[in-house]
């Protein structure tokens, strides 16, 4: 009889698995109180009160007041918010080479933005960011948290000091990094700030913008009141507890989770090591915990992926947004990997709940195919 073998899911920064808890949390407004939590019959008492209690837990979990959280749909509305509304002010828009197509598309259509580069590590370079921030009056500068493919964490306090010297406002798709590191908007200076809860445990289809008090930004979303008339659309009460509790529970055993990703992390390196693989590691030493961009010489990263796949394991080769494109991705572009090595490179992403058994196997199933 064969054995059915586990399947292991390492592509964590594609989409993480809904936690047990904000499952819980969310069957009864999906079930019984469902009522609209706009309405003002007592019916709908429930969910505006839970609505409320989620906004608070959000605000708190990284350092904003409840008045300052904004639901949207997802981190790509939250960034075509950012966006579109600078266009729309007419504002200059400074962003990096190696943002998520959700800024850099409507960058790309919108207008006029500059892309400031990024070393081989992937780190925005201050000098081109001060430069293309002299060039204009005043602006939007936008640079990500995290970076998606390669785990690079953004010098974000820095960035945002020069853009307030300057007189402009910043904001970071925190998409990845929300749930994954400390943040607190206050102490970094952040005056926007994008995220979505499937990536730290919550549901798909839901997301934030912090938006700083004081700060007027023009609707993405017209029509309802909803969102102190920021947002309109109904409330999606289920999704928006869901990943309250969802990221609650992340920031309630943050160190611990960074530590066990870094375990993780220190096994796969090793072990690659150990069996003579060679390959090299892309991304900063400041990194996302448990996101490793790896590149083998001579290798073809989508035949990788596929044979993974057949061995039950579940990576990336770029971005998920990217999949469907066989081309070196823009980030690794942008790094100037060298392009043999760029189409050799898959993205592991380990997830809290990913263990030391399962990386061993990962380790064991590359060697067999390198
Ligand atoms: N920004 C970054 C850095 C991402 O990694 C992603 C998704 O992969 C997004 C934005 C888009 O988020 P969502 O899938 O919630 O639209």
């Amino acid at each position: 009889m064969s054995q059915v073998r586990k399947h292991i899911y390492a592509d964590n920064a594609a989409t993480s698995p809904l936690s047990r808890k904000a499952y819980e949390a969310m069957l009864p407004y999906l079930m019984n109180d469902y009522g609209n939590a706009s309405q003002p019959y007592v019916f709908a008492r429930k969910p505006k009160k839970v609505l409320q209690e989620a906004r608070a837990v959000i605000a708190d979990c990284i350092g904003a007041t409840s008045e300052e959280i904004f639901f949207t749909s997802c981190g790509t509305e939250s960034n075509n918010w950012v966006i579109q509304g600078a266009f729309r002010q007419g504002k200059h828009i400074v962003t990096s080479a190696i943002e998520h197509h959700s800024i850099l598309r409507p960058c790309a259509v919108c207008g006029d933005a500059t892309l400031i580069p990024v070393s081989k590590d992937g780190v925005v370079f201050y000098d081109y960011y001060r430069a293309a921030l002299d060039n204009n009056a005043s602006g939007l500068a936008s640079i990500m948290f995290a970076n998606n493919e390669i785990g690079t964490v953004e010098p974000i306090a820095e960035l945002a000091e020069i853009a307030h010297q300057k007189g402009w406002l910043f904001h970071t798709d925190a998409v990845q990094a929300v749930g994954h590191t400390p943040i607190n908007v206050k102490e970094l200076g952040i005056d926007l700030l994008s995220s979505s809860a499937h990536k730290f445990n919550g549901p798909k289809g839901i997301g934030f913008l912090y938006k700083k008090k004081g700060i007027e930004w023009p609707s993405l979303l017209m029509g309802g009141s909803q969102e102190f008339g920021n947002r309109a659309g109904t409330e999606n009460v289920p999704s928006i507890v869901g990943m309250a509790t969802a990221l609650q529970e992340n920031i309630d055993s943050l160190q611990m989770n960074i530590k066990h990703l870094q375990y993780l992390e220190d096994i796969l390196i090793n072990g690659l090591k150990d069996n003579n693989i060679s390959f090299c590691r892309n991304g900063a030493a400041n990194h996302i915990a448990g996101n490793i961009s790896l590149s083998f010489p001579a290798a073809d990263g989508e035949a990788l992926l596929h044979r993974l796949d057949l061995m039950g394991i579940s990576v990336s080769t770029g971005s998920a947004c990217d999949s469907k494109e066989t081309q070196v991705s823009h980030v690794l572009k942008a790094i100037h990997l060298d392009e043999q090595l760029a189409k050799g490179t898959i993205r592991i992403s380990f997830g809290r709940w990913n263990m030391e058994d399962e990386v061993h196997l990962i380790v064991s199933s590359l060697k067999k195919i390198l």
